[in-house]
């Protein structure tokens, strides 16, 4: 299979507590050099919330009348959610996978368009058990990727390195999660593989304990899974599983980000699979050789 055919890997790695980037990018520079093209896409949190903090604006989170969790971001926020996802964390991934010789591109969801979403002109949210609608937020959901700016950059020697915020129609930032953001570019770029890494070695039976992993999902057993183990964020994790298998996308594997191996470990299984039909026989030759070479 030559470099052109392959399919392109999307990775995203997550900016919570517990994740760790060094063995993702130890993994994706393998890669890479091995002639496996990818983009990452990436998460920052935990930073935000340190740095949003640091500068007097402490972070706020709401939940939607339908239970998911989000950042409440007024556009002091949007600026300091740029400032550390486009600025520290974006440049310090480049900064770590130049040092393993690969030529990374960082680019917010903004740059080149690459991420345009629709903003939420008003978003219902419960507080303290309060339904309210607040009007001054700059959340939203991707609508249209921007996917030949990726080609021309992969095509050209370049490693994308791509986090929120996105551009609204109305070219304002605007803060869109990560990981549906993720499964909105796996499905562009025609990714059979979307691997989301986490804090978590995966979806657990019960969060608490790592040993509860569920290996293998089904699309159809997805918001089961949603409603009867995902808390929180998990949640929306299995909402972007969904969005990307919905668009195409083969399989989406949630695993750890602080496995020595993270990348190759996911892809050899390591983690929950969830696919359209929740087995691992119906994987490409492609997704087999990776596994078989993990394990050798
Ligand atoms: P990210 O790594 O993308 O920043 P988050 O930390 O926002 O992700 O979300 C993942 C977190 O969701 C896990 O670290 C865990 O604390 C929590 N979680 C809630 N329910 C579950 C579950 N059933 N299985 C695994 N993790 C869960």
């Amino acid at each position: 299979m030559t470099m052109q055919e392959q399919s392109v890997l999307v990775v995203k790695v997550g900016g919570g507590e517990g994740n760790r980037i060094e063995p993702v990018l130890d993994d994706l520079a393998d890669l890479w050099h091995a002639g496996r093209r990818w983009v990452l896409v990436h998460g920052g949190s935990a930073r935000t919330n340190e740095v949003a903090t640091a500068l007097g604006h402490p972070p706020q989170f709401i939940t939607s009348p339908s239970g998911f969790t989000s950042r409440r971001t007024d556009r002091q926020t949007a600026l300091i959610f740029t400032m550390v996802y486009a600025g520290e964390m974006n440049k310090t991934i480049v900064e770590g996978l130049h040092a393993r010789g690969v030529n990374a591109v960082g680019l917010s969801g903004a740059d080149g368009r690459v991420l345009e979403g629709e903003r939420k002109k008003a978003i219902r949210a419960v507080v303290n058990g309060r339904r309210l609608i607040i009007r001054d937020d700059y959340t939203g959901t991707i609508t249209r990727v921007n996917s030949s700016l990726l080609h021309l950059l992969l095509n050209a020697g370049y490693a994308p390195v791509l986090c929120p915020p996105a551009i609204s129609q109305e070219h304002e930032l605007i803060n869109v999660d990560g990981d549906r953001a993720a499964a909105a570019l796996a499905a562009a770029l025609s990714a059979k593989t979307l691997v989301l890494l986490t804090g978590a070695p995966g979806l657990l039976r019960f969060p608490d304990d790592p040993a509860s992993r569920i290996a293998t999902l089904p699309l159809a057993a997805l918001d089961d899974a949603m409603n009867t183990y995902a808390q929180g964020r998990m949640r929306i994790k299995l909402l972007a599983a969904r969005e990307a298998l919905e668009g195409g996308v083969q399989r989406v594997i949630i695993a750890a980000s602080n496995a020595a191996h993270p990348v190759r470990q996911a892809l050899a299984g390591d983690g929950t699979v969830i696919s359209r039909w929740g087995r691992q026989e119906e994987e490409t030759h492609e997704h087999s050789a990776t596994a078989n070479e993990h394990r050798a």
